[in-house]
């Protein structure tokens, strides 16, 4: 850059002119970036990346530098040595994708950099966000009296969801409070009970049946013997579609348990709440509706960018309670709007209302549910397909749209081996270069998984799927059985 006047160091702003350009430079490159997914390969390449991370670290920069240089970095080196969460073939852990309406979003709530904290900073904005929000506790079948709450991400709102809890039912006496997951809950609860004041020693990790649902006679025994301890259950959790084997509780039977015996009912539904949003698969998420709060992820199912969580609580007044305060250089809290501060931990914050909205409003409903049932179809599809290929053992067939399997054969006999097997599937699969798969231990067992929900996977992906699993399966049990013989 040229040499600065005195006057213009201390500026910061740029001419519209510049604003522009630099506008175009970015949105050149972001548009390229996407343009070219169908040939980017699914997994970056990680050769010498320690390497390479080492010899990015550099100390703070001086003097300014041009912006097409950074971008050239960011997009020539660095973006690409990663996953590429936004393709195609993703189909590891739990996809989305990131829909580009949401990044435009994102530029404008940059740009424009309301105040969306409070209601009074930018109202008709704040606006927006709650309508949002009542969209989706229709689409849940929630009450008017939920009130809910954007957040960055499941574990966010599941932190949101236990402190509301535990304020309500245990006020300030925590240490006896004793909270239920099942062994296939989100790590992320445990996390956040601990975050929330509630230790380790209070948590209990229920049993799951032949299909990984949490055994509910387990649940109501280990209720009665804590309270027997002089203990307070006060909380519980099921799975709308666990992150293993997107096995759905029996959620119905839990809410049951939770009624009778006085306690919170939390529903995970990060990764499969939104499927609720389809009528015709209502029933796949039997009892959701009946839960005092709902844990959901537009980041996945909404197929948003990272960074959009949302938790819905059906006693609004209990999250508010937990929430609202005031300071002297606030404006009085009002009750007419919604008011973002007074339902959850943040003050000043973005506006993750704006990216929700524009996409929900560019797109509608309908083409959301249309890409909803697509996605499960594709999976029930491809299970079908994947259970015949000699050696696959399917262990949780798709209930959402994942599902989770094993490979056995000659040559496989301990689970050891069978582990090793199954986790040398995914690294195959992904090291071809197409699609990505990850997998993950449940219990003692190996599973390797496919979840199809990123909005860009559609039938040519799953096809692909079908037969690369095949073909490196035969691969895998051929070479397996050459070992036992020699
Ligand atoms: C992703 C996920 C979470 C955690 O949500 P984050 O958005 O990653 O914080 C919790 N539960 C389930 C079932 C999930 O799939």
């Amino acid at each position: 850059m040229e040499q600065l006047t005195a006057d213009d160091l201390a500026s910061l702003d740029l001419t519209p002119a510049q604003m522009t350009e630099m506008g175009k430079a970015v949105m050149a490159r972001a548009v390229a970036n996407l343009a070219a997914l169908p040939e980017t390969p699914s997994r970056g390449d990680y050769t010498d990346i320690q390497a390479t991370c080492r010899s990015m670290r550099e100390g703070a920069p001086e003097k300014g530098v041009a912006l097409d240089s950074l971008l050239d970095q960011l997009f020539d080196e660095w973006i690409p040595r990663s996953f590429t969460t936004t393709g195609s073939g993703y189909l590891a852990y739990i996809p989305g994708g990131g829909v580009y309406t949401a990044a435009l979003a994102d530029f404008i709530t940059d740009s424009v950099n309301r105040y969306t904290g409070i209601w009074e900073g930018a109202p008709a904005l704040v606006q927006l966000e709650a309508n949002v929000l009542e969209w989706v506790r229709d689409w849940m079948c929630f009450p008017q009296t939920t009130r809910g709450v954007f957040t960055t991400g499941g574990s966010m709102a599941m932190f949101n969801a236990i402190a509301c809890a535990r304020e309500k039912l245990l006020g300030d006496d925590i240490r006896s409070g004793t909270l239920y997951v099942s062994s296939q809950s989100h790590h992320s609860i445990v996390k956040s009970a601990k975050l929330a004041g509630i230790a380790h020693d209070r948590v209990r990790t229920i049993d799951v049946d032949e299909n990984f649902r949490i055994r509910t006679d387990d649940l109501e025994k280990a209720i009665v013997a804590d309270r027997r301890a002089g203990l307070r259950p006060f909380m519980v959790f099921s799975n709308a579609g666990a992150t293993n084997t997107g096995a759905v509780d029996p959620i119905n039977a839990v809410a049951d348990i939770a009624a009778g015996a006085g306690i919170w009912h939390h529903v995970d539904g990060a990764y499969g709440g939104f499927f609720h949003m389809v009528p015709e698969l209502r029933l796949l998420l039997s009892g959701l509706p009946r839960a005092d709060s709902l844990a959901l992820d537009p980041h996945k199912a909404l197929f948003l960018p990272y960074g959009t969580g949302l938790l819905l609580v059906r006693d609004g007044e209990a999250l508010r309670a937990l929430h609202s305060s005031t300071a002297g250089y606030l404006p009085d809290n009002q009750s007419e709007f919604y008011d973002p501060a007074q339902y959850g931990p943040e003050l000043s914050r973005g506006f993750p209302g704006l990216r929700v909205w524009l996409t929900l409003k560019v797109f509608g409903a309908e083409r959301y549910r249309a890409a909803l049932k697509e996605k499960r179809e594709l999976a029930v599809w491809a299970a079908e397909q994947i259970a015949l290929i000699p050696g696959v053992v399917m262990d949780a067939p798709p209930q959402l749209s994942l599902f989770a399997f094993h490979l056995e054969g000659n040559g496989l006999d301990s689970l050891a081996a069978q582990n090793a097997a199954t986790e040398s599937l995914m690294h195959r699969i992904t090291n071809r270069g197409q699609l990505m798969l990850s997998g993950a231990m449940a219990g003692e067992r190996y599973l390797g998984r496919v979840c199809v929900l990123s909005f860009r996977t559609r039938r040519a992906q799953m096809e692909l799927c079908v037969q690369q699993l095949a073909e490196e399966t035969a691969g895998l049990l051929a070479e397996a059985s050459v070992r036992a013989r020699s």
